[in-house]
């Protein structure tokens, strides 16, 4: 049965990538042991809540002597299975396609655009390290690279479309750029991300700053001012 995919991705796990890059950092400082309270002080996450997140992901670590800082990269790099290299196929080569597709970190991480396709034949022609398909090789490409996760960028209209084509072939996993709710079978992982309402969510954050910014200035005005 088909349903809406909305919050596949846990808070845990975006704790996981938060805690990766600070420890990354420190490692880079040389910084070797670590504890639940120093790494609450770089991320702003409680140290009870890190222990919490870490005994949810099997990281084990003795308490009073801290964690061992490479043992912990280690086991979240094993976390997103980084020991293996990951096929992907890309779907939409407009300007986000085309530029996901050439966006280097992808590789640096072992996941690899190994084809994208576009309905345009225009674009099917067009050169570039990474092949252009029509939609009719979808099957034949996604079973000779293995692949088991899709990226769309295709327009809003087209995409749920898409998704059912890619999930017929055997995908597994969606990261999807159409500013559109999936509707998916529940054993298939669909991550919506809407830049648009990534983009609002900090505009709104940025505006109730400034209003409680200029509510507290006025306070200070009052506050200084004798009738
Ligand atoms: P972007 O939104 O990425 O900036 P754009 O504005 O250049 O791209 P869109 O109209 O959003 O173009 O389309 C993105 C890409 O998806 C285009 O290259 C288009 O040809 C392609 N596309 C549209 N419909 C389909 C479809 N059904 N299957 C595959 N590709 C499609």
């Amino acid at each position: 049965m088909k349903r809406f995919t909305k919050h596949t991705v846990k808070n845990s796990l975006k704790r996981i990538f938060l805690y990766r890059a600070s420890l990354t950092r420190m490692k880079l400082l040389g910084v070797e042991k670590i504890y639940s309270y120093t790494l609450s002080d770089e991320t702003g996450v409680t140290p009870d809540q890190i222990r919490k997140d870490f005994s949810e992901f099997g990281i084990t670590g003795n308490k009073r002597g801290g964690y061992d800082v490479n043992d912990l990269i280690d086991k979240m790099e094993k976390i997103f299975h980084r020991n293996k290299d990951h096929n992907l196929v890309l779907i939409g080569m407009g300007n986000l396609g085309s530029a996901l597709s050439k966006y280097n970190k992808f590789v640096h991480k072992s996941m690899n655009i190994v084809a994208t396709f576009d309905i345009d034949p225009f674009k099917q022609k067009i050169r570039s390290d990474i092949p252009v398909y029509s939609l009719s090789r979808l099957k034949e490409i996604i079973d000779r690279f293995k692949v088991k996760v899709a990226i769309i960028a295709v327009p809003e209209i087209a995409a749920q479309e898409i998704a059912d084509d890619l999930i017929k072939t055997g995908i597994k996993g969606i990261i999807n750029f159409a500013p559109v709710l999936l509707k998916t079978p529940a054993d298939v992982i669909v991550n919506n991300v809407n830049l648009c309402d990534e983009l609002e969510s900090v505009i709104y954050y940025v505006h109730n700053q400034m209003k409680s910014d200029s509510a507290k200035n006025l306070e200070q005005l009052y506050k200084g001012t004798k009738y």
